[in-house]
């Protein structure tokens, strides 16, 4: 049963809400932990967590044991046959009329989902219930052996603190109330010798201590390991996070935000094969920021920074976004990589971007507002061809755009071979 918990817990692994929810949970478990003398309950963020990942499968456990108990209780309709035949038709009454509609009745709720409480409250009841109907029958029956039933009361101990393994509370209740039945029922039984009666309460009675000592270490070694593997779990969950945001900060340009020249590496790389394998187009742009010394001579190098922000900004405004990636290449130049694109529609998104930069209106010392001047380039990559193709080719066409008098788009004049269009 353990691992199908532990197995269930794993998945919630990937549920981790917010940072911040593992991060108070990690820390409860930690002090749970710590505390080592948890015994029974750990703190209710932990409490909490444990009944919505066990919960489901304690349901299902209990109503298959449940059943089990109810069978095995029915099946002692053999023994009263066999020892008390006079009694049968009683017998068979409580346990079929009585005993057997009211745990299917329990356990129905139980499947159906209750709350933690209300769950193991009615799992004790059966074993309170099935303790006062078995004394009944034994009571209400006189034939010559039916106290024989006394010395098998503890099997319903059994069955409460092993097989359901009641939380441990409710097992010393469902035992010490079954005791008091026991007593009241015995007690009052006539026809019994009081050495017999004393033995019958020997037997229960050590019953209860030994299922109740093996009830108590279970519990306590259930929820011992469902803490460890929650702390395991919390911590790779951790330091997957730790790992996913190292993992973003070493491909991110601190500054801008966009894609930084390691990642664009790795993708041009990639996406040149992609488009080797599928013979289609790759587009590039290269972005510069006209006069952009000026700027930061006018301005200084803070407000240089804010104006490369903005324009980086800007620019993911124009490309597709899970397709395209706007990449810091230094300084005040961008590139733009535009996978399965045509050189008229490299050509087209670099005028885009170009306007947009524009109408920002970024004041510009002496010469109106903040513009760019692009080099656009796209070919269909080529085994006899290196992906740094594409970048001279872009690179040559912004600096004739910034030839040409800035602020323009440029495309790169498309080669004579036929493998360029
Ligand atoms: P052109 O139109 O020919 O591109 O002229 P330009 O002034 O933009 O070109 P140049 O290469 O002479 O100057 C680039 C300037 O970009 C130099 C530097 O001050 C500025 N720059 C480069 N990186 C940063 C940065 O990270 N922050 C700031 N604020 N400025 C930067
Ligand atoms: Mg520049
Ligand atoms: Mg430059």
């Amino acid at each position: 049963m353990r691992s199908i918990v532990l197995g269930r817990v794993a998945c919630k692994r990937w549920r981790e809400g917010a940072n911040g929810v593992s991060d108070t949970l990690l820390k409860a478990v930690e002090s749970d932990l710590a505390r080592r003398r948890y015994g029974l309950r750990f703190s209710p963020i932990v409490e909490a967590r444990f009944e919505s990942d066990t919960s489901e499968l304690r349901s299902r456990h209990l109503y298959l044991a449940g059943i089990v108990a109810l069978v095995i209780y029915d099946l002692y309709l053999i023994n009263d046959y066999a020892f008390r035949p006079e009694s049968l038709q009683m017998a068979a009454w409580i346990r079929f009329g009585m005993m057997t509609p009211f745990g299917i009745t329990a356990l129905y709720f139980v499947r159906r989902g209750l709350s933690p409480a209300m769950r193991e409250a009615v799992m004790t009841s059966t074993i309170v219930v099935g303790m006062l109907l078995s004394n009944l029958i034994f009571f209400l029956s006189k034939s010559t052996y039916s106290f024989l039933d006394t010395f098998s009361f503890g099997l319903i101990l059994v069955m409460g603190n092993i097989v359901f393994t009641l939380r441990f509370f409710h097992a010393v209740a469902s035992s010490l109330i079954s005791g008091i039945i026991m007593t009241l029922f015995v007690y009052h039984y006539a026809p019994m010798e009081a050495e017999i009666k004393l033995y019958a309460f020997v037997v229960f009675i050590s019953s209860a201590v030994f299922t109740l000592l093996a009830n108590y270490r279970m519990e306590v070694s259930e929820r011992q390991s469902y803490l460890l593997l929650l702390r395991e779990q919390l911590r790779n969950s951790a330091a997957l996070k730790d790992n996913q945001a190292l993992a973003k900060i070493s491909i991110t340009d601190p500054l801008t935000g966009v894609a930084n020249r390691r990642h664009f590496d790795a993708v041009l790389e990639h996406r040149w094969q992609e488009a080797l394998t599928e013979n289609t187009m790759l587009g590039m742009l290269v972005i510069d920021i006209d006069r952009f010394k000026n700027y930061n001579d006018h301005y200084g190098h803070l407000q240089g920074d804010a104006c490369l922000r903005q324009v980086a900004l800007e620019m993911q405004n124009y490309v597709r976004q899970e397709v395209d990636l706007v990449v810091r290449y230094g300084g005040e130049e961008f590139v733009v990589l535009l996978p399965n694109t045509s050189a008229a529609s490299a050509l087209h998104a670099a005028e885009r971007i170009r306007r947009g930069i524009e109408a920002l209106a970024i004041p510009q010392a002496g010469s109106g507002v903040i513009t760019v001047s692009i080099g656009a380039a796209a070919l269909r990559p080529h085994v006899t061809l290196a992906p740094a193709m594409l970048l001279t080719l872009a690179d040559a066409a912004l600096y004739q755009a910034k030839r040409e008098g800035r602020n323009r788009s440029v495309l790169a004049p498309l080669r004579d071979d036929p493998l360029t269009v």
